[in-house]
């Protein structure tokens, strides 16, 4: 599943170089699939969705820190554990309820978002 960070955000901008997806980005600010990923041009997300990866995307918080979660791999393939979760002050990167989705589709996501790693 996805990452999400609460409201208990302070806002101190430490997770957002840790991800290696750039899932990750502050409140207010547009975000695009091709950020720090292949995709570039129409592209069909694993689940189904087309999209423009060069599109620039409404921010989904326009206050705090915010984890896109179609960008978002829990870190699959790269690391470990969460690297958000790993350096958050105050621990407000947790499982998204809302974004479960097993390991295998989370690996392929960041097959998908990397073919080259
Ligand atoms: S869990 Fe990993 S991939 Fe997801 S937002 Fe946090 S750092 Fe990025
Ligand atoms: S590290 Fe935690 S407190 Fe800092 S911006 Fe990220 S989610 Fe917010």
């Amino acid at each position: 599943m996805a990452i999400i960070i609460t409201d208990e955000c302070i806002n101190c901008g430490a997770c957002e170089p840790e991800c290696p997806n750039t899932a990750i980005y502050e409140g207010a600010d547009d975000w695009r699939y091709k950020d720090g990923t292949s995709l570039e041009g129409t592209v069909v997300l694993t689940n189904g969705t087309e999209v423009d990866a060069d599109e620039a995307q409404e921010p989904i918080s326009d206050e705090l820190y915010y984890i896109v979660p179609d960008k978002c791999t829990e870190c699959k393939g790269f690391h470990d554990e969460p690297q958000c979760a790993a350096v958050c002050p105050v621990d407000c990167c947790v499982p998204d309820e809302d974004h479960v989705e097993t390991e295998e589709e989370l690996l392929a996501k960041q097959r998908f978002m990397h073919p080259d790693e």
